[in-house]
């Protein structure tokens, strides 16, 4: 019968309108919808794992809580203001030479961060 097999083809897709993805077991989404779903969700956790992961993957320290994360990003408007490009901003860490903690980091615009990433990249101390 042609329409059961339809059926069964489309349980294994996306629940995503015009997405044809396979979904992914357990969920009635794919992995990109369910990535997508979740950053608009969830976007400060979302952010927080984001940048968590790049903290780690260029080996520094991070001591932040979620809730400190929170806080930080609602406080600053980094949320709001976040981005990849000059007048955007970016999270610096105050003191280079230290972590991700509470009270090393600040919202610096893209621009000047790699600004004073040149500087301390040229200082010799
Ligand atoms: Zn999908």
């Amino acid at each position: 019968m042609r329409h059961t097999t339809e059926h069964k083809t489309r349980k294994n897709l996306c629940a995503t309108k015009f997405c044809r993805n396979t979904r992914e077991t357990r969920s009635s989404l794919c992995s990109k919808c369910r990535k997508r779903l979740y950053k608009e969700r969830h976007p400060v956790q979302y952010t927080y794992s984001y940048v968590k992961a790049n903290a780690r993957r260029r080996k520094k320290e991070w001591s932040l809580t979620m809730e400190e994360f929170l806080d930080f990003v609602t406080s600053t408007g980094y949320m709001i203001g976040k981005g990849r490009t000059g007048d955007k901003l970016s999270i610096d860490r105050i003191d280079h030479r230290q972590g991700y903690h509470l009270g090393n980091i600040q919202v610096m615009t893209v621009s000047a961060n790699s600004i004073k990433a040149q500087l301390e990249k040229d200082c010799p101390f």
